[in-house]
């Protein structure tokens, strides 16, 4: 069965955001480890993520997807901003491992005008500082659409970053579908040549997780919106094929779509009878 679920607040906890992935029937969720337009975090309440990890073993023990902040930019021009970076990165790394062996997800940054590959250093240099060898989870870059100076944008800049962390085994890659397409790989038409180049460039053992979200704008766009699946410009048709994609149907599948509660669990449900 598809492993799907939805972005879950995390301001009532582990256990909460537990029981909400199963009203909402999903094997999967993500949350943000703090808030993601400020930055500020909950204390964590070791009982209460211990009552976490039993439940969700219970319920198939299946990897999470944790998302960091928008406001963490480790290739900002202003260094309090890149402290901020570094700072929460160590902090949430920690904060982690109260449910240990799941996914750190996190957009690479944007490097507001000095350039990508100045950007890209000052990525890998935040993960050698902050990635240990004795950490369980697996940090995610996210495919990102490109606007702005966004770094991500391509396979290649992802692998520029990559090709940059010393313990590189514990970094994957998180493919979010509106961002892809946005960016300009058309997964509608070249589904088979798209997950071709993200192999030869990165390599497919490294493609961890998928966002899947519709997306407002034609391909190419630079854009960022999510739409609804089935709503937007990639369409039903082409999510069927991604969720049966052996390259994909084993992967666990966020949604983060605009939509409420009824709506995810009709899209969780939607998208397990196209996976068959
Ligand atoms: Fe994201
Ligand atoms: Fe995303
Ligand atoms: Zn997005």
């Amino acid at each position: 069965m598809l492993n799907i679920g939805s972005h879950i607040s995390s301001a009532k906890g582990y256990e909460a955001m537990g029981k909400q992935a199963q009203k909402l029937g999903a094997s999967t969720f993500a949350f943000f480890t703090r808030n993601p337009r400020g930055g500020s975090a909950k204390e964590i309440r070791p009982e209460d993520a211990a009552r976490f990890r039993e439940m969700w073993k219970e319920y198939g023990d299946r990897v999470i997807v944790a998302h960091a902040p928008y406001t963490l930019n480790a290739c900002s021009d202003k260094e309090e901003v890149r402290r901020f970076a570094r700072e929460t990165f160590a902090s949430d790394l920690e904060r982690m491992e109260y449910t240990p062996g799941n996914y750190y997800n996190f957009h690479p940054g944007s490097h507001v005008g000095h350039g990508a590959e100045e950007g890209i250093r000052q990525i890998a240099q935040m993960l050698n500082g902050c990635l240990k060898e004795e950490q369980s989870t697996t940090v995610l870059l996210e495919t990102m659409a490109g606007k702005g100076s966004e770094i991500g944008r391509s396979f290649e800049e992802l692998r520029a970053i990559l090709d940059r962390v010393e313990l590189s085994a514990k970094m994957g890659i998180c493919l979010d579908t509106c961002h892809v397409w946005d960016a300009g790989y058309d997964i509608v038409n070249r589904l088979d040549e798209v997950l071709e180049a993200f192999d030869a460039v990165i390599g497919l053992e490294r493609l961890k997780a998928v966002h899947i979200n519709d997306s407002m704008n034609p391909c190419g766009s630079r854009k960022d919106r999510h739409a609804r699946i089935g709503e937007g410009t990639i369409g039903l048709e082409a999510f069927g094929r991604i969720v049966r994609h052996p390259g994909l149907r084993d992967l666990p599948f966020i949604l983060e779509t605009p939509n409420d509660d009824a709506g995810w669990a009709e899209e969780i449900r939607l998208l397990r009878s196209l996976a068959g």
